[in-house]
């Protein structure tokens, strides 16, 4: 069953939303050559803390997961699990995935950042799924398909070259982390769940440079390519509104296109 959020609930989703974004753009501002994603977790865990909120990803799932953020490096496609033996290195990528709950109601977001300099063919990848979110995204409108916000980040990634990942998906958001309905990165135009203002979505694009094949590692949590050529994430929770989309994770002046 998909909740539709009154205007009241998503001002609450908007409050941690702008927690997500401002845990988000403190870990962007520390990420370099030689720290290790505990630290990366360290900084997202205090954050969350000081705001009072709670991490939506801490203790999620089974086995639990045991941290605040998902640090993703390279190859890993979604959910790294933060350690102080994973240090970031010149020319690699890492995606961050941070969840907060506040006064019941979560928000989720993601952001891929550069580790020092990359090639341009990874910034490329980089920059082509921040896009693929913003294409989907100006399709969220009441009346319109989830397939038309599917289609239109498939085609952007796949125009591209790019395998777009179908294992795993975006979601409904609220009072869980995880609600009705799934917002796959691939689909057709036209088909699906029609939208209607007060749905709130998390929409997130896993792109990958090679193959769209990914697996689990034996952590039963960390995803990564079959190939293991590197792979991109970007991701906001959102509000499907009568004047349009409304995003609640992004940061002040953060670029949104
Ligand atoms: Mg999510």
């Amino acid at each position: 069953m998909v909740h539709i959020k009154s205007a009241h609930e998503i001002e609450k989703m908007a409050e941690a939303g702008r927690i997500v974004a401002s845990v988000l753009l403190a870990v962007s501002r520390q990420v370099r050559p030689g720290i290790s994603t505990a630290d990366l977790d360290a900084t997202a865990r205090d954050l969350i803390a000081q705001s009072g909120g709670v991490p939506s990803f801490l203790g999620y799932g089974q086995p639990p997961f045991p941290a605040a953020i998902c640090a993703s490096i390279d190859a890993e496609v979604v959910h790294g699990i933060p350690s102080p033996k994973r240090i970031l290195r010149e020319g690699s990528i890492i995606s961050v995935d941070v969840g907060v709950c506040l006064d019941g109601y979560h928000a989720d977001a993601a952001r891929t950042f550069a580790v020092g300099q990359i090639s341009p063919e990874v910034d490329r990848l980089v920059q082509v799924t921040r896009e693929s979110f913003w294409k989907g995204l100006a399709q969220a409108l009441p009346g319109h398909r989830l397939g038309d916000l599917s289609a239109a980040v498939q085609t952007h990634a796949e125009k591209h070259g790019y395998g777009v990942v179908r294992e795993l998906t975006g979601h409904g958001i609220g009072r869980n982390l995880h609600e009705e309905p799934d917002l796959p990165n691939f689909g057709r135009a036209g088909h699906g769940l029609r939208l209607e203002a007060g749905m709130v979505l998390a929409m997130e694009p896993m792109i990958n440079l090679g193959t769209r094949r990914v697996l689990m590692l034996e952590d039963g949590w960390t995803i990564v390519t079959a190939d293991g050529r590197p792979s991109a994430h970007y991701e906001n929770t959102f509000a499907v509104t009568d004047n349009g989309p409304l995003v609640l994770t992004a940061w002040q002046g953060e670029e949104t296109a």
